[in-house]
């Protein structure tokens, strides 16, 4: 028991003396920054999405740190162009791109309504069942009437 409890306190010597060599080269390495330092400044501009700033480089050591920053300028978009058409069953896509950076945006378009141009009870588009509009006028009635009649009488003298 007392050879383990030795094992250990050695051990733990060890870890010490390590970890503060290992301080003691942490330290030697942060001297360095006591460089009389020679900073380099290069304006970088901002962009679409990033704020610009300086940037300060030093020569000797290569420290840096930056400041004077400027607002980002945000996106100038064009005006939005349909990839993708909506239909009755599915979103479309449309998207615009950014004049200055090429970035796109892209947004869906929402489903359109079902259509029934001929009333059939059903979407041309799809064929989805649709409630049928039930209008009577009898001038409209009258009209397809006469046609069908016409429509009847060329057929005879065909
Ligand atoms: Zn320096
Ligand atoms: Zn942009
Ligand atoms: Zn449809």
């Amino acid at each position: 028991m007392k050879k383990i409890n030795k094992a250990i306190s050695v051990l733990l010597c060890l870890v010490m003396a390590l970890s503060f060599f290992g301080v003691a080269a942490f330290a030697e390495g942060d001297g360095e920054t006591t460089c009389e330092h020679i900073y380099k400044d290069t304006v970088v501009p901002p962009t679409c999405a990033d704020q610009g700033y300086t940037l300060h480089v030093c020569s000797k050591c290569g420290d840096w740190y930056k400041d004077s920053y400027t607002n980002a300028l945000g996106h100038s978009y064009g005006e939005w162009v349909e990839v993708n058409a909506a239909t009755c069953t599915t979103e479309g896509l449309q998207q615009r791109e950014c004049a200055r950076c090429h970035g796109l945006e892209t947004k869906t378009i929402p489903i359109k309504a079902h259509v029934d141009e001929n009333e059939d009870g059903k979407c041309d588009e799809c064929g989805a069942d649709m409630p049928l509009k039930f209008i009577f006028s009898p001038y409209e009635w009258l009209k397809s009437f006469i046609a069908f009649i016409k429509n009847l009488i060329q057929g005879i003298f065909a």
